[in-house]
């Protein structure tokens, strides 16, 4: 006998018993991993998966083909569109090159993607991931993949429980093969972007590649291939934080996928019987067409999901069965929270039960017209403006910026040991690091010139030249060119032994300019 069939011992009257079971009772504990139950899903047709598509070649074709368009600079600088020159820290993006400097507009182009996020999430709920997220677009490239060699839901389900066979291995082999091709192709793409592509995919087919390209190359196919191929829906479950964060994004007018039960319930499959024995019916035919489609293998009508993507395949499935059925469109259909709670309460007259006479007009069969449909408000609210606004205020200010700024561009630091130095013939001399950067891909010649330090001559370090009031620089194409450049006045000139000067840098052509403030120090009088 063990401890727990022991009769429970008789307590004393002053004591009471409780009834209860820890919630982590043996009896209660689920497993921590659930074992993941394997999708099929279906082909579908109709507007939205049409729609995706469209979306999917445009993303795919953009990821693969921007690193071969090409950009005419001239002969100093690469002319591949969009190129990462690590090497030489710049960034090409067509017209625009960004210096290491200049990262502030990768980050304003970061800020502006987290707020079209919140733009496009607050108002057609996570369209996101439904049809831009690599990690659908990748999915439904290798699902394409994986129908064409193996076949729609059916066939892959027959296969899947088939014993091993020529056929079986054959088909399997050969998918497999695919997808590990496009993330070969994936990893290739990706490095393209980081050196002239021409010349680097010679090298990587020759094998004179740096070693990086082919690691690159390597992990992009085994992450393609795992979270594309194996891992699919997992990714987005279990992986992936952003289901968690737009929970925060949404609100009640943001339209989101939704099975509009207010006209689906009650459910049926046997509608012409329930019917004829005078009992309600919605127009749900209970035929799971929207599940089987479903890439997260989900059920639309039990709500909104953690892991539905709003991929919107359910509602192109279900409006083919209303079609069909002779039926409108949009038993499930994109939809907000506050016109579904509206349609429900004229559906349930305010109670817990839907009655589809209430929302048919009992002559024509029409929905009454109190139902609310979504419409363009949906879309056009305070919420969206306002971060249409900020997105756009922020892409207009980066342009302002990119448009107004210099080509050139001037750094100077004083030397801070000494801060001066007497020289023989009494004058007082200061030391500068300077810095001329030409941020154009063309050679230009400079003028260096004092502007606020009359009487003021410079040297180079290292040159025997007489101090001059100016001097003129070479500057090699996209190039920083650095200087030690002593500055001298006579003290008896300063009318304060601390001075703020402007050191000025103008093209010979005189069509840039640079200028930036520097100190200049002699001993007090
Ligand atoms: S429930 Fe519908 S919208 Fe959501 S993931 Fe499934 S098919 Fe896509
Ligand atoms: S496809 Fe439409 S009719 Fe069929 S089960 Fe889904 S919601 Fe009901």
């Amino acid at each position: 006998m063990t401890i727990a069939d022991k009769e429970p011992a008789a307590l004393p009257d002053s004591a009471d018993r409780y009834e209860v079971e820890p919630v982590n009772a043996p009896r209660l504990r689920q497993p921590l991993y659930a074992p993941r139950k394997k999708i099929f899903p279906k082909r579908a047709s109709g507007t939205f998966r049409k729609f995706k598509w469209l979306v999917m070649l445009i993303t795919l074709g953009i990821y693969y083909i921007t690193p071969w368009l090409r950009w005419d600079r001239g002969p100093f600088a690469p002319d591949q569109a969009v190129l990462v020159d690590l090497a030489n820290r710049r960034f090409f993006f067509f017209f625009i090159e960004i210096w290491p400097q200049e990262f502030y507009y990768v980050a304003g182009m970061l800020v502006m993607a987290g707020i079209g996020l919140f733009l496009v999430t607050s108002t057609v709920g996570r369209a996101w991931c439904g049809y831009t997220c690599p990690q659908t677009v990748w999915v439904d490239l290798f699902l394409w993949v994986e129908r064409a060699i193996e076949g729609d839901r059916n066939a892959r389900m027959k296969l899947e429980a088939a014993p091993w066979t020529a056929d079986k291995l054959v088909k399997r082999v050969g998918k497999h093969a695919v997808w590990l091709v496009i993330g070969v192709l994936t990893g290739g793409a990706w490095i393209f972007y980081f050196a002239d592509a021409p010349s680097l995919l010679a090298d990587v087919v020759s094998l004179q590649a740096p070693f990086v390209a082919y690691a690159t190359i390597a992990l992009l196919t085994a992450t393609t291939y795992t979270f594309g191929g194996l891992l699919r829906e997992q990714v987005c479950t279990y992986m992936c934080p952003w289901p968690r964060i737009q929970a925060a994004m949404l609100d009640e007018h943001s339209l989101t996928v939704t099975y509009n039960d207010w006209r689906g319930e009650p459910r049926s499959r046997h509608t012409k019987k329930a019917i004829a024995e005078g009992k309600p019916v919605g127009d749900c035919v209970d035929c799971n067409a929207c599940v089987v489609v479903c890439p997260m293998g989900i059920d639309i009508r039990d709500g909104q999901q953690l892991e539905c993507i709003t991929c919107a395949l359910c509602i192109d499935a279900c409006d083919d069965v209303m079609t069909k059925l002779g039926k409108e469109k949009g038993l499930i259909s994109y939809a907000t929270l506050a016109d579904y709670n509206a349609n429900m309460a004229i559906a349930t007259g305010g109670g817990q039960v839907i009655e589809p006479a209430r929302v048919r007009d009992k002559t024509t069969n029409r929905f009454v017209d109190a139902l609310r449909h979504t419409n363009w408000r949906s879309i056009v609210r305070p919420r969206t403006v306002v971060y249409f606004v900020i997105w756009a205020g922020i892409g207009l200010a980066m342009l302002t910026i990119l448009s107004l700024r210099s080509p050139l561009d001037l750094n100077v630091l004083h030397d801070r040991n000494p801060l001066y130095v007497q020289l023989s013939d009494g004058s007082v001399r200061n030391g500068y690091d300077v810095k001329v950067l030409n941020m154009t891909p063309q050679p230009r010649e400079v003028i260096l010139s004092i502007d606020g330090l009359p009487g003021a001559t410079m040297t180079l370090a290292g040159s025997e030249a007489a101090p001059t009031a100016q001097l003129t620089v070479e500057l090699e194409p996209d190039k920083v060119l650095p200087l030690r450049i002593y500055v001298r006045v006579d003290p008896q000139t300063l009318p304060s032994p601390h001075l703020t000067f402007r050191m000025v840098a103008v093209s010979t052509d005189g069509s840039v300019r640079a200028q930036t403030e520097a100190k200049f120090e002699a001993p007090e009088k």
